[in-house]
This record gives structure tokens, C-alpha cells and sequence, in this order.
């Protein structure tokens, strides 16, 4: 059996299959860049990565294009609160998302479109809207897609329109629109707003317009997939679809798939509640860039991920014994006749970690498929049923296994330092934000004797050995 995924319009989960043999087109929506990526933007940032690679395990070619949402009304607000231009404005956290992915070890996109660059494709479907009588506009020169005209509209989200009483919000962009359920496609500039002159006039794109736009222009008219956070379902990819299919008539996207999101502590994360965190955040804490993307890859993507520090120590203690078990690869007691048990087990484990992923990316279950397996070759190793011989194919898995979740080779700096040590400085960073300083010192003391001198700095804590 091939590769299934839950497709969130069907919901179900189906055969996946391209419209071109051989070839699969994704769009993901990207950040909006007006702040550092939270950890669970990078939750559903590692869940594309994780897709791309089992669609590229699987053989296809991949073209995936990741949008950049550099304008919108916070960027405009914060822009000019702060007295500088978008693009000011946007460039350090548009460099910060490119520093966070490669930190993650997500494979890049072929494309990172700015919607700032693409005004004119957006100005072009807006115009193509209107020709088709899809649109009205307001007397301050906003635009607004007219959802009677789309009967199609809720297919994806089944919003119950009735429901969506006049006077409800639904976007926060509100000018003087028909319809509660009609959203902007265009919004007329404001004085002192950044601004682009175009045929529809001053103004800027809606955030819905920006997607449809740059997907088609990168990747056609129809794709493969589209994919993002659940938040995006509505009203955003609900207002992809109106737009995109009332303007060419054809179907927009083959598959919608979304990842649930993260929350912390059984809660969702806000800054109000402080319990919001970057990826900067985890590692002036000490964690190691890649336990973070094992922890954020290892429960399936349809279901919540509840982020703890627990589980951050948990996921640095598996690392730990893959590394481990690496170790013992490397040591084997020399032998000239392959064990055909262990080369059997290591087999079913393969195939079991392939079936997993190719049941809706199902992560949870390979890991455990990988994990099991590396204690039944631990059983053989002590009992020394396993050697030289056995070498090829038990580091062949491994190593397969590591060309989807990437979490074996060092993060840079780390290469001095042991997993065993980090777990120290995150258990000791732990109980110093708890108050527990007795603890706190009894682990710094602890890492001293190891040769591991901690320094607290303004920009967390940093460790050197001695
Ligand atoms: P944004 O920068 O807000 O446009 O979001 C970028 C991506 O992160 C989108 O695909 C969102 O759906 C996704 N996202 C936002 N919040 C969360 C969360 N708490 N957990 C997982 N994904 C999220
Ligand atoms: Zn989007």
C-alpha cells in the first residue's frame, strides 16, 4: 500500500496520488513576519518537513513553495508605531525564520515568495475577480469578495453561514462591507500607511489574496497540496478556495492537510499567560536545537502536542539512547556470519516504520517501531549475538531512520558535550526557575566534578569545559 493522507476537505484519510506521475506540488503557508516563530509555528513548520521527506523516501520529486507574509495590519501597525518602512520592519524576523530552520533542520522550500513582491499577480486575480462579477467595492475604495456569488463557499470548513450572525467578525478586516461573510481582498490605503499604487487603486492586499496568488503563480492553478496549522481551515483557506476557484473555475487544491497545534502545559500558549516560547527561549535554557525538533516530530500531526519541559528532558533521554545504541554499532565484537534473526527483526522493524509513516505520517508509531527494535538489538548485543558481520544492515536502518527525523549528527558546538550533560543544564536551568537553589547548586557542583563550568549571562546560561 501506498502513501494516505487525512485530507481535511473529504475528511478522510485517502490514497495519495499527484496530478503529475511522479511529481508533488505543496504549499504551505508561511510566517507572518512580525515576531520570532513560537515553537508551535515550528511544530507545524518540522510536520511539513516531515511530509516532504517521506514524500521524497517514497520517490516523488517535491516542489514546495512557503510563503512569506510580510504585510499585514500588525506589520502596518508595528511599522508605524516604530516609524520605519515594512521592510525594515519585517527583515530581522524574516532572517530570524531562516536561522530557526536551518537550526530545525528543515529542508528548504523551493520557493519563500515575500507577498510584498507579488502585488501585481495579487492585483491580476483581484481584476480577474471582478471581470467574473465576484466582487464590490465600498466607498473608500476597498474590494471585498461577494460569497453569494460562490456556492461552493464552506465546503472546506463546513461553516455553518447561518450561523454567522450580521455584525460577527469574522476577519479583522472591516470596512463597510455587504455581508458579515464577505472578507477584503483589497483595503484602500489609510493616511500614513505604506501603501501601493495600482490599478484598483491605493492600497494593499487582503492577507486570503496573498496565498491564492503566489500558489497559483509558483505552481498552477491546480496542486497537489496545500497545507498549514488548523487555525488556517477558517477562515483562510476556506477564502483560498472561493477566491482561487471562482477565479479559473477549476479545482484549487487536491489535498488539504492540517496539523493540530501545539499547547503548553495542557493550555494555549499566550504571552498573557506566560507560557509562550520561541525557539530562542529553549536554548537559553540549554536544550540542544535538535531534542526540540524530536520532541516537536514525535506525536502524530493530528493530534495536540501538549509542550512540557518534562517531555523536552524525555526527548533528550531518547536521543541519548539512540546515541547510545550508535555507540554500540560502533563497537562490535568482530564476526564473519551475518545473525539471520537480528537481520529478520531489523526488516520487520523497517517495514514497520515505513507502514506507520505511510498511514497518515503516523510518527508516534514509527518511533516506537525504531525503539523497540533498538532494545531487541541491545537483548542481542549483551548476550553478543550481534557483530561485525551484522554491521550493514543494523546501521542501514538506523541511518534510514535518521534520513527522515535528523536528530543523530551533533547540533554545532555540541560536538564536546554529551547529551547526558545537557540533561544537567536543563534539569539545573529547571530548578533554578522553580526556586529550587539547593538543587540547582548540587547539579552545578555535580557538572563541575564532570569539567563542565556553567556562567549565567544576560542571554541565558552558557557552559565550558575545563
Ligand atoms: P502565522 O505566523 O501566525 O501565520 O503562523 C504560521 C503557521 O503556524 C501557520 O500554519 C499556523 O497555522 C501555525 N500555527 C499557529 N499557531 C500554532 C500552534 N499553537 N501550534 C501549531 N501551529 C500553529
Ligand atoms: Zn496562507
Amino acid at each position: 500500500m501506498g502513501l494516505r493522507l487525512y485530507d481535511t476537505l473529504q475528511r478522510e484519510t485517502v490514497d495519495f496520488e499527484p496530478l503529475d506521475p511522479g511529481r508533488v506540488r505543496i504549499y504551505t503557508c508561511g510566517p507572518t513576519v512580525h515576531d520570532f516563530a513560537h515553537i508551535g509555528n515550528l511544530r507545524t513548520f518540522l510536520f511539513e518537513d516531515l511530509l516532504r521527506r517521506v514524500l521524497k523516501r517514497r520517490g516523488y520529486d517535491v516542489v514546495q513553495v512557503m510563503n512569506l507574509t510580510d504585510v499585514d495590519d500588525k506589520i502596518i501597525g508595528k511599522a508605524v508605531e516604530t516609524g520605519v518602512s515594512i521592510g525594515e520592519y519585517t527583515d530581522p524576523y524574516k532572517r530570524a525564520f531562516f536561522d530557526d530552520l536551518a537550526a530545525m533542520r528543515i529542508d528548504p522550500a523551493e520557493e519563500y515568495p515575500a507577498a510584498t513582491d507579488h502585488i501585481d499577480a495579487m492585483v491580476g486575480l483581484i481584476e480577474r475577480l471582478r471581470d467574473n462579477g465576484h466582487t464590490y467595492t465600498t466607498d473608500d475604495g476597498s474590494i471585498y469578495f461577494r460569497i453569494s456569488t460562490f456556492p461552493d463557499y464552506g465546503k472546506l470548513s463546513r461553516v455553518d453561514l447561518s450561523e454567522m450572525r450580521d455584525g460577527a467578525r469574522v476577519d479583522s478586516d472591516e470596512y463597510d462591507k455587504e455581508s458579515p461573510k464577505d472578507f477584503a481582498l483589497w483595503k484602500a490605503a489609510k493616511p500614513d500607511e505604506q501603501a501601493w499604487d495600482t490599478a484598483l487603486g491605493r492600497g494593499r492586499p487582503g492577507w486570503h489574496i496573498e496565498c491564492s496568488a503566489m500558489s497559483m503563480e509558483y505552481l498552477g492553478e491546480s496542486f497537489d497540496i496545500h497545507t498549514g496549522g488548523v487555525d488556517n481551515v477558517f477562515p483562510h483557506h476556506e477564502n483560498e478556495i472561493a477566491q482561487s476557484e471562482a477565479a479559473t473555475g477549476k479545482p484549487f487544491v487536491r489535498y488539504w492537510i492540517h496539523a493540530e497545534h501545539l499547547i503548553v502545559d495542557g493550555q494555549k500558549m499566550a504571552k498573557s499567560l506566560g507560557n509562550f516560547y520561541t525557539l530562542r527561549d529553549l536554548l537559553d535554557r540549554g536544550y540542544r536545537p535538535r531534542v526540540i525538533r524530536y520532541l516537536l516530530l514525535s506525536v502524530h500531526y493530528r493530534s495536540q502536542l501538549n509542550f512540557t519541559f518534562a517531555g523536552l528532558d524525555q526527548a533528550a533521554a531518547a536521543l541519548e539512547r539512540l546515541a547510545d545504541f550508535a555507540d554500540r554499532l560502533e563497537q562490535l565484537p568482530a564476526g564473519d556470519s551475518p545473525n539471520d534473526e537480528l537481520a529478520g527483526r531489523t526488516q520487520q522493524a523497517a517495514t514497520e516504520f515505513d507502514t506507520a509513516l505511510d498511514d497518515d505520517l503516523n510518527s508516534s508509531r514509527a518511533l516506537a517501531a525504531v525503539f523497540e527494535w533498538v532494545r531487541d538489538v541491545n537483548r542481542a548485543l549483551d548476550s553478543g549475538q550481534a557483530t561485525t558481520a551484522d554491521r550493514d544492515q543494523l546501521g542501514g536502518f538506523l541511518k534510514s531512520f535518521d534520513s527522515i527525523y535528523d536528530v543523530l549528527t551533533p547540533d554545532p558546538g555540541e560536538a564536546e558535550i554529551g547529551a547526558d550533560i545537557e540533561a544537567l543544564i536543563a534539569a539545573r536551568e529547571a530548578a533554578r526557575k522553580a526556586g529550587d537553589y539547593a538543587r540547582a547548586d548540587a547539579i552545578r557542583e555535580e557538572l563541575a566534578g564532570r569539567g563542565v563550568v556553567l556562567e549565567d549571562t544576560a542571554q541565558g546560561v552558557r557552559w565550558k569545559k575545563v
